[in-house]
């Protein structure tokens, strides 16, 4: 018998609706969903082969312990022993906690209750440090909160669209679609990337700057608009304050279209263009992604994107808006699940005093729950590691592949090997599993009830089509298992999502109005959804930004140089990305055979000029270095990238962060992806 069980896609941020087509308790292949709002009856090619790596042999299905150097399996209740016996034996300062962007909601709120009610710690946090914390903290201090302010299909409705920092035809196609959806209705699209891309090959305008160089164009295009007299004065006047400083800053002559055009290598007449689209468009929507959040001055970008909406009036209207395409699947429900550092779910602070009682009034511990102090984010958990002194010495991963996904590969490292403790619960053995010393066999996303959060903010349902394989359990689950055996049965109660997602809706004040029997229907309901009936809200800001007085801030940011500059020892500026054919680590679409088919190698991309100057030919195996280590791959000698500047996609055991250091940025802990320099030579010479 043959049945089709609808779910979310488990890659991007987009958060498409696909049908898994189920015959005999195995998952043969997929079907997009042709009434979700989101993809309207179409994948991309991830989406539509995400069923190939559900049944792969590799799959976990028993749990393991480490003895005597090697794994050997066991049942569950002998590991939950162990777990519980050796948690009890940390203080919560010395235990981390790391949450997944591509586990349901549900998985994601137990584990953050678990932390903060189990283990007393807020040391939480999840790989959302790594992408998009810029995105919270820049748009947070302009517009008090921190979210895409559009929906997807709301960006086909503009008439103009600029996107900088998002390869998006690739990353997210299905948002790439509306794009193309704009432009047919006689909307103009505006492209900016270091490479021509093929969302470059798709715009009208492309301005092809170096990568680091982003607020000095938002600056030029914001003193153009200013200069022309194409600023909404009505909207500044009634929505915002501190325009004056914006001006101030905007007005500089190093923001000339002749310096900028010097500063960047995009024309001045492409600036001056671009600044007359976007200033005199009827409604203009912003799109960006890592590419702009993924540097040390990624809040600068950030806030430098919600000055250009604000001056423009393109905020809390169809068609306009400050739209970040968030990563991975989940990536926003992880975030609004609380799974922080510094915040319950909904961004509730753990350090407000009258929160952090509501909380433990309504979770009941009898003995208290987490301090209300911030705890260590994902950058500081693994510095701490393993460190003598103040040390963490317990690491508990759900869903996380450090060992590929974090900068600082030798530092990460050296704290994996190093803690006392370390369980890791994922589908498969990954390459943090090797030092681990319990790994959790977990259920995928074909094999659980749930929700998950796009980047748009829509709680959409996913239906269980099959069971895991083995022993294998969903995260939830498993989680809710450790602390009954820990002695906190009364305070997880679940026997199913529905009911945490219950108590989730109790919690998370966005989403009280929610419930299964909503969210099942194609449509999901995008957040806030604050009562029952409310029908959710598609745009933020239609008549209120979030801080107290309702206005909008403008927050003024100076370009400053990038914290590397090419030299003579590292002379290419580097930045990466995705491609279409794989997701993130590659542990789900390397095990798909039609996407590794496609590219199952890591590879460099290089302007066949500088190729040429390096002595290196288009296949050849190379030596890539930076200041924070090396790797070897194959060149690909391509014209698609500016002179100069070489790419990387982000994939394949993400060799790639073996090239990146630790943040320089305290705040956000985000280091700095793009651009750093590196030398290329032919493999074999140094
Ligand atoms: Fe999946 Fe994203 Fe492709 Fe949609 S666009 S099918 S969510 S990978």
């Amino acid at each position: 018998m043959i049945s089709q069980i609808p779910t979310i896609c488990p890659y991007c941020g987009t958060g498409c609706s696909v049908n898994l087509i189920v015959q005999d308790g195995k998952v043969v292949g997929t079907n997009p969903n042709i009434r979700s709002p989101v993809n309207e009856g179409k994948l991309c090619p991830k989406g539509t082969y995400c069923h190939q790596f559900i049944h792969s042999p590799d799959r976990l299905k028993k749990p393991l312990v480490r003895k005597g150097g090697v794994f050997v399996e066991t049942d569950w209740e002998t590991v939950y022993q162990l777990i519980a016996q050796k948690f009890k034996s940390y203080t919560p300062d010395e235990i981390g906690v790391l949450a997944s962007a591509r586990c349901t909601n549900e998985d994601n709120y137990v584990l953050m209750k678990f932390a903060r009610g189990v283990l007393k710690t807020n040391n939480l946090d999840h790989c959302a440090r790594l992408c998009h914390e810029a995105t919270m903290t820049g748009l947070t201090l302009s517009f008090g909160t921190g979210a895409m302010t559009n929906s997807i299909p709301d960006i086909g409705e503009s008439e103009c669209v600029f996107c900088l920092g998002s390869n998006t035809f690739e990353q997210h196609p299905l948002i790439g679609r509306q794009i193309v959806r704009a432009q047919a209705a006689g909307g103009k699209f505006i492209y900016a990337d270091p490479r021509y891309t093929p969302t470059a090959i798709q715009s009208d305008l492309f301005l092809q700057f170096f990568s680091g160089s982003d607020v000095a164009v938002l600056n030029c295009i914001m003193g153009e608009i200013i200069r022309n007299g194409w600023e909404d004065k009505e909207f500044i006047a009634s929505r915002t304050r501190e325009f004056e400083s914006l001006k101030k800053v905007v007005l500089q002559s190093r923001y000339s279209p002749q310096n900028v055009s010097l500063l960047t290598g995009v024309s001045k007449e492409d600036l001056l263009l671009a600044a007359q689209w976007i200033g005199t468009s009827a409604s203009c929507t912003v799109l960006y992604a890592m590419g702009l959040s993924q540097q040390s001055g990624g809040i600068n970008n950030v806030r430098a994107i919600a000055n250009l909406m604000m001056l423009t009036g393109n905020i809390g209207r169809p068609g306009t808006g400050v739209n970040a395409l968030r990563g991975q699947n989940n990536v926003q429900g992880a975030c609004d699940m609380g799974c922080l550092p510094g915040f319950f779910p909904g961004y509730q602070p753990v350090t407000d005093s009258l929160i952090h009682r509501k909380i433990g009034r309504i979770w009941k511990f009898p003995d208290g729950i987490c301090p209300p102090k911030e705890g260590l984010n994902i950058t500081n958990i693994f510095q701490r590691a393993g460190a003598r002194q103040n040390g963490i010495k317990a690491l508990f991963l759900v869903g996380e592949n450090p060992l590929v996904t974090e900068p600082d590969q030798n530092t990460t490292l050296h704290a994996i090997q190093n803690v006392e403790f370390l369980v890791v619960s994922d589908i498969f053995f990954t390459k943090t599993c090797e030092y681990a010393h319990i790994v959790l066999p977990a259920a995928c996303f074909a094999e659980k009830d749930g929700t998950a959060t796009n980047t748009e903010r829509r709680v959409q349902h996913l239906s269980k089509a099959i069971n895991p394989p083995g022993e294998a359990k969903p995260d939830w689950e498993i989680i809710t298992d450790i602390a009954r055996v820990m002695g906190f049965e009364k305070q997880f109660p679940y026997h199913s999502p529905d009911e945490i997602f219950g108590e989730i809706t109790e919690v998370c004040e966005s989403y009280h109005g929610m419930t299964y029997a909503r969210i099942r229907h194609p449509d999901g309901i995008c957040w806030p959804c604050p009562f029952d009936d409310h029908p959710g809200t598609a745009i933020l800001y239609s008549d209120r930004f979030y801080h107290p007085d309702g206005k909008g801030v403008f927050c003024p940011v100076e370009w400053k140089e990038p914290s590397e500059i090419p030299g003579k020892e590292f002379p290419f500026r580097l930045t990466s990305g995705r491609i279409i054919w794989h997701w993130h680590a590659g542990a789900m679409t390397r095990r798909s055979k039609n996407l590794a088919d496609e590219v199952n190698e890591a590879y460099i991309e290089i302007h066949p000029s500088d190729a040429s100057s390096a002595r290196i030919v288009d296949g050849d195996m190379v030596q890539v270095r930076s200041r924070k280590g090396r790797l070897s791959c194959r060149a690909r000698v391509v014209s698609d990238i500016k002179e100069g500047m070489v790419f990387m996609p982000l994939i394949f055991d993400s060799a790639l962060n073996r090239l990146i250091g630790l943040p320089d940025d305290v705040q956000t802990g985000i280091s700095e992806y793009k651009p750093i320099c590196v030398a290329i030579e032919p493999a074999g010479e140094e």
